[in-house]
């Protein structure tokens, strides 16, 4: 979810005020190497919504309803901040369905790819690749094939018909979605307080090319998936609420203003210490770049876990 303030952002990040010669199409089609990563391009229907990133006043909203819930449950981790709490969490294992949309020539992506995938995810969040383990991990447990060229090249529009129709399992099953969705976007994902009013639509959808060996250049390591997954567990983007407000409520992950772009060593954009998390998951760096989620990270989402989803 990706309103208001984001979408200054991208206006500011993609087009200059006034269109000249040099921009326009051809900077368009340079989007998905440039700026941000191309999630932030998706936009929902009206107010010039995006999804994945919220304004600081809707995630105030959101804390105050996980904030109620946790203090609710009976022993609760060690706060929201804290990734203390982690190494004593129980291990989540997350069943996948995964649904493959292609339309007979593009996109119907092997099993073999797919396994690759739920491989890189459980190194992801198991920190194979540096930082913490969550002791989250994922077992994929059927795949789906759908041949509708349709559904596969405007994957939004038909949000609403294929996941109904498709969607597995119940408020802990992950429904993964690999389809095409043009040459700006990388994927979105639906976070783990909407389950409750929309169960049906509840899932993660991908860019098959940015599924590890695809075909989009920086970003085919697989890490979409992974930071998608992310908020469907309940993060948000490292830039959530820029240096302002409480940030994306993860105490060992520096505040940042924007997302970063390619892999901008140094960068440094908010006087709170600590360099920009540039290479968390829940930034938008290249894939190249990517490699940790914190300990703070690891146990927000045990705790959102219990909350909404176990
Ligand atoms: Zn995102």
């Amino acid at each position: 979810m990706k309103l208001l303030a984001a979408t200054v952002l991208f206006a500011a990040a993609l087009a200059p005020a006034v269109p000249s010669a040099a921009s326009g199409p051809s900077a368009s089609r340079g989007r998905m190497d440039g700026c941000a990563r191309p999630e932030a391009r998706l936009r929902t229907g009206g107010q010039g919504q995006e999804r994945n990133d919220l304004t600081s006043a809707q995630a105030a909203t959101v804390e105050l309803d996980l904030d109620q819930i946790l203090d609710g449950l009976a022993q609760p981790l060690s706060g929201l901040t804290d990734g203390a709490g982690l190494r004593s969490a129980p291990r989540i294992t997350v069943p996948v369905y995964f649904h493959v949309l292609h339309d007979g020539a593009k996109g119907d992506v092997s099993t073999t790819e797919i396994m690759r995938q739920i491989s890189t995810m459980n190194a992801s969040y198991g920190g194979h690749n540096g930082g913490a383990n969550t002791r989250v991990s994922f077992a994929l447990r059927g795949i789906t094939r759908s041949d509708n060229a349709a559904w596969f090249q405007d994957p939004e529009r038909y949000e609403g018909t294929y996941k109904p129709m498709l969607h597995k399992g119940g408020k802990g099953t992950l429904n993964i979605y690999s389809t095409y969705m043009g040459g700006d976007l990388l994927g979105w994902a639906t976070f783990p307080w909407k389950y409750k009013t929309d169960p049906e639509m509840d899932g993660v959808t991908i860019h098959y090319g940015s599924m590890p060996g695809g075909s989009i250049e920086h970003f085919n390591k697989g890490f979409s998936a992974t930071h998608e997954v992310g908020h469907w567990l309940g993060l948000y983007h490292t830039f959530q609420d820029g240096c302002s407000n409480k940030g994306d409520r993860v105490a060992d992950t520096p505040a940042e203003r924007d997302p970063s772009d390619g892999c901008p060593s140094g960068k440094d954009t908010c006087p709170s210490p600590g360099d920009d998390p540039i290479h968390n998951y829940m930034d938008y760096s290249y894939d190249t770049c990517m490699t940790s989620f914190t300990a703070g990270q690891g146990t927000r989402i045990h705790n959102v876990w219990k909350a909404y989803r176990a």
